[in-house]
């Protein structure tokens, strides 16, 4: 079993999916101590395998999930870990409630949007109102949440003691072995610069050592990556801007951006040190950034 032990109380668990380049990609992050909670669960796909890191870790209870966002990678597999958790409450985003209780229309979203990548996450199954928080209102086991849009506007971070779980609020992280790393800005339409920026710098203003990225692992180089985040949205918006002035269509801009981001952004420098696979998977995503840029500086 892949557990990930980042500190006596905090795990990262690994939820590898059967698609290139997301060994690792996606990941629960669990709590243990006094209390028990998981943020983020990740997709149907891969609840058995959360569920079996859960057990190896003697975890039997949880005092509650907070979900950053209900992207299916994030939450897609919530109502099969409430049917094993019946009484743990579900803390989100109080937009998000009717999407978790009938989850349809966010089924039939991420199939538009992701295809084979969402069925290869697996369909979404209901959860039950009573047990759904509203982030904005939710103050137990000492648990602060911050709303931070941008990515998703109803994407929400935690603050528990010194982590900061972040969610896709500071950008798609990955770490080196050597300690250096790639960040890319998770920004799909539709983005509002200013919206993304200001969740940054709500971020920046919180106290803490550890920042946990819902996408992979966590740093201690914060806040700096946070402020190079907020750099880079800036810098991105100035370099797909001037990308537009010039490309004909839209597979010419996406290229010639994604070219000249990789030339320009130092914190994409480690791109040709990744693998073929998370390099695919990069490109789809990194795509879907720009284009959450390319609407906002259409509309401004
Ligand atoms: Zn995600």
């Amino acid at each position: 079993m892949n557990i990930i032990e980042i500190t006596k109380n905090l795990y990262l668990i690994p939820l590898d999916q059967n698609l290139p380049g997301f060994k690792p990609f996606i990941a629960s992050w669990l709590y243990k101590g006094e209390k028990n909670f998981l943020v983020d669960v990740g997709p149907a796909s891969t609840i058995p395998v959360l569920l079996n890191a859960l057990e190896t870790l003697d975890v039997t209870s949880l005092d509650a999930v907070l979900l950053t966002h209900i992207h299916i990678d994030h939450a897609g597999g919530i109502g099969d870990l409430s049917s094993r958790f019946p009484d743990t409450p579900i803390v989100c985003h109080n937009s998000a409630f009717p999407h978790l209780k009938d989850p349809s229309r966010l089924w039939e979203g991420s199939l538009k949007t992701l295809g084979a990548i969402a069925q290869a996450y697996g369909p979404i199954q209901p959860v039950r109102e009573s047990l759904l928080c509203d982030a904005a209102q939710f103050r137990d086991f000492g648990i602060t949440p911050f709303l931070t849009p941008g990515h998703a506007v109803h994407h929400v971070s935690y603050l528990f003691g010194d982590y900061l779980f972040g969610g896709e609020a500071g950008g798609v992280f990955t770490e080196f072995p050597d300690g250096s790393c790639y960040l890319r800005p998770a920004t799909p339409p539709r983005f509002f610069l200013e919206t993304g920026v200001q969740s940054v710098e709500t971020l920046l203003q919180v106290p803490h050592k550890l920042f946990c990225y819902g996408h992979f692992g966590v740093t201690k180089k914060t806040p700096e990556l946070l402020k190079a985040h907020k750099r880079q949205l800036f810098e991105w918006a100035d370099i797909i801007r001037e990308q537009m002035r010039t490309a004909d269509t839209e597979a010419e801009m996406l290229a010639n951006c994604m070219k000249t981001l990789l030339q320009k952004d130092p914190l994409l420098a480690r791109w040709d040190q990744m693998d073929a696979g998370v390099r695919q998977r990069e490109t789809t995503f990194f795509h879907n950034s720009i284009r959450g840029f390319v609407g906002y500086l259409k509309e401004t």
